[in-house]
């Protein structure tokens, strides 16, 4: 059975639209009805749900923020009764009490429908082997993946993420068609079967799904040599339903990810104001969940940045999101100069001798932030350097690549920070989840 599922993925925009408003109107009687939380939000704006006819009556609802999840901890924001829920997933939020979100039966098939549309346009196909190597548990980028993989018809390997030996024996022993996981962790595997001296052809993999955390075409790159596949983006977060909200089609990489519409209704807006903003801008990435039963959300403020945009020449008529660029509260402000971690790592692609392994190490001196980048040098450039060089860090073309890498960084950001070439295996990697990329000493 294939998985495209034309019909809905090359919908006209006009049925799209009137697909989405339907929806749209039920959706917005349900949670007035059904959630306090909402109820008490419209009629302290004197909003009723008969208000909202049409999507452009959209930006008269309030946002709802992340605080509104906690603060209906657990329960509270569930639109049915926890009875009816057969599944519980918590985001893998580091401080205080997780998200809950709740699945009723037709949210876990909902899930598993946009999970293996994504898969299908990643390039995975009935019969194919996929290594799961997402955390299986409360976060919900394992079982997601598990049962969009199942539903599209694959063989799944539940492997959950780490165990970097056995992925990779098992990868051997199997042939997996496929990995899904973080970018970071496609790195660490790329860079143990290097070690294990296998060349990216001995690699069965054929494609790799990554997400669950922001990455730029250099690592695409770098994955895509390591592991001889071809890697396409995954996106998603547990308060939307988790991974599959959006996914690039694998021939069309790096024009953005198709965000499936008619279940997901996406904006962008001023990440100060909160003001809409038009198509190709950059802001904050807003969701409604059209379709979802537990856990609705309205206008839901993600945090994420990106831009939004129409592709006329894409196999697909849904809406496309760019890649995000970070979240809005892991944003560094630097002397007055937004910065992003994902920024530092563009200015890292073509600069060969140098790895995608690297952290941003912020500090305070005086009453001045600095930034120092951490990066360390290629293994084969110096498995090669140190043959003949006593202390390699000094050499001339690593202290060339040194500051090459301070003058992209200086031009593209226009900041000026410290960047120290560190040997190999000295910076952290992803042991199969999300990887923090910055060290705050300041804290
Ligand atoms: P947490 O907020 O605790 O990390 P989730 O596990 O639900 O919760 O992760 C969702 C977040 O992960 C998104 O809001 C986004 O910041 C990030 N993310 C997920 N997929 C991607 C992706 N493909 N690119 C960039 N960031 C991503």
């Amino acid at each position: 059975m294939s998985y495209f599922n034309r019909e809905i993925e090359t919908m006209p925009l006009e049925k799209l639209r009137a697909l989405q408003e339907e929806r749209l109107k039920k959706l917005v009687q349900k949670v007035y009805q059904k959630i306090p939380h909402y109820k008490q939000a419209f009629d302290e704006l004197g909003l009723r749900p008969e208000d909202i006819r049409s999507i452009e009556d959209l930006h008269k609802i309030p946002f709802t923020y992340k605080v509104a999840l906690r603060e209906n901890y657990p329960f509270g924001l569930f639109a049915v009764p926890r009875e009816e829920a057969v599944r519980l997933h918590c985001s893998s939020g580091t401080t205080g009490k997780p998200i809950l979100v709740g699945y009723t039966q037709n949210d876990i098939n909902l899930f598993a429908e946009v999970v293996a549309r994504s898969l299908y346009a990643a390039g995975c196909r009935p019969g194919m082997l996929m290594q799961n190597a997402y955390g299986y548990g409360l976060f919900t980028g394992g079982l997601g993946l598990h049962y969009g993989a199942e539903k599209l018809g694959m063989t799944v390997l539940p492997i959950s993420g780490g165990g970097t030996e056995k992925q990779i024996m098992l990868m051997q022993d199997f042939k997996s068609d496929a990995i899904c996981c973080t970018p970071s962790y496609a790195l660490t595997l790329a860079e143990h079967m290097k070690q294990k001296g296998m060349a990216p052809e001995e690699i069965p993999f054929k494609y790799a799904v990554l997400g669950a955390e922001p990455w730029t075409e250099s690592v695409r790159a770098a994955v895509e040599s390591g592991l001889g596949v071809k890697a396409s983006n995954i996106y998603g977060l547990s308060e939307i339903i988790g991974p599959g909200v959006s996914q690039e089609d694998v021939d069309e990489k790096g024009t953005g990810s198709y965000i499936w519409e008619d279940h997901f209704f996406p904006e962008i807006v001023d990440k100060d104001t909160g003001a809409p903003l038009p198509y190709g801008k950059e802001g904050v990435l807003v969701f409604t969940t059209l379709t979802k039963e537990a856990s609705p959300v309205l206008r839901y403020w993600t945090n994420d940045i990106t831009s939004i945009y129409y592709d006329r020449s894409a196999k697909r008529s849904h809406i496309k999101m760019g890649p995000i660029i970070g979240r809005a509260d892991d944003m560094l402000i630097i002397r007055g100069v937004n910065l992003f971690h994902t920024q530092v790592e563009a200015a890292l692609d073509g600069l060969g001798l140098l790895s995608n392994n690297y952290q941003l190490v912020v500090s305070r001196s005086g009453s001045m932030d600095e930034v120092a980048v951490n990066v360390e040098l290629d293994q084969d450039v110096f498995d090669i350097l140190i043959q003949t060089t006593e202390d390699v860090l000094q050499h001339d073309s690593v202290l060339n690549a040194q500051k090459q890498l301070q003058h992209k960084i200086k031009s593209e950001i226009g900041l000026s920070m410290k960047v120290c070439i560190k040997i190999p295996q000295t910076i952290d990697r992803s042991e199969g989840g999300k990887l923090n990329r910055i060290l705050d000493l300041r804290k």
